[in-house]
């Protein structure tokens, strides 16, 4: 009965990627981040075959429209992950479908209204997508309205992040962890500066939040006092009586908008629809998807 969300697994690395960082780094799961699309092409000319030690692809386009992507080649086999402002021009989006329904996923912001239209839009063309949350800033009918389409669609769709993570790994006798599916748990991903600084979060490193440094932090970072602290916080709540503890769908959300602005009546309401449309679906097992 709830089995720990985060085992102890290899840890994921995202790195600024350069010859120096992918050697030095070698015995961890690399993904590389790259500050724009042009990066990207850039680096993997300069990497050459070293570019697959990469597991994994982030370009963060997140302020600018998906539509002012360049986009020419996605490495087959290595999973792309944008954060992207908005989708732009939807005519872009046709010219390079079949791009884009290669293993890409777009990331759109939670505090962007039309995100959640988006999502619909883009999963409707077959492509995978999602929604990074941004702590306080939640259009929470539009999550209910997303996650209602992810549970009930029966028209073939792509992913919508995180709320097919969470249709698809759901147990009624486990915790589940959805930051898992968005890249943005400390306790299976951590991201690392060509100074070897390490943030626990994209947000953290933009924010120069660093969590430690070096290579021996890293090896060593199972063991610390923040990777403890961070795996044993959703048990605080219950010390502490936080509203938390008595919300129905806490084991799939672990308490993630407690600490923060949130207002954990509108999160608790939302996310015990959620929780309801994923014990209807997984009755019915009514619901298609594509991709994935
Ligand atoms: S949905 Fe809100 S109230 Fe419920 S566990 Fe998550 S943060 Fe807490």
């Amino acid at each position: 009965m709830n089995k720990d969300p985060n085992p102890a697994i290899p840890l994921t690395l995202i790195i600024p990627p350069g010859e120096f960082l992918l050697e030095d780094l070698k015995d961890f799961i690399l993904f590389g981040y790259y500050k724009s699309y042009s990066a990207f092409i850039e680096s993997s000319k300069i990497l050459g075959g070293k570019a697959h030690q990469l597991k994994g692809i982030i370009i963060d386009n997140s302020g600018y429209p998906l539509s002012f992507l360049p986009l020419q080649k996605i490495p087959s086999g290595t999973p792309v992950y944008i954060y992207t402002g908005s989708i732009g021009d939807p005519s872009w989006l046709f010219e390079n479908l079949d791009l884009l329904r290669s293993d890409c996923h777009i990331l759109l912001p939670s505090g962007n209204p039309g995100s959640f239209t988006s999502v619909k839009f883009l999963a409707s063309l077959g492509i995978n997508c999602g929604i990074e949350f941004q702590d306080d800033r939640i259009d929470w009918d539009g999550v209910e309205n997303v996650a209602g389409y992810i549970f009930t669609s029966e028209i073939p769709h792509g992913i919508i992040e995180p709320f097919t993570y969470l249709l698809e790994n759901y147990n009624p006798r486990e915790y589940l962890d959805f930051n898992i599916a968005l890249l943005n748990t400390p306790l299976r991903f951590l991201y690392v500066d060509e100074e070897l600084n390490i943030y626990p979060t994209r947000t953290a490193m933009l924010n120069n939040r660093k969590t430690g440094s070096g290579k021996e932090y890293l090896k060593n970072y199972p063991q610390t006092k923040e990777y403890r602290d961070l795996k044993f916080k959703w048990k605080d709540l219950f010390m502490s009586l936080n509203p938390c503890s008595t919300c129905p769908a806490f084991r799939i959300c672990l308490g993630k908008f407690a600490g923060g602005d949130t207002d954990l009546v509108r999160c608790r309401s939302a996310f015990s629809k959620i929780l309801e449309g994923i014990e209807n679906y997984k009755q019915n097992q009514t619901g298609i998807r594509v991709n994935g």
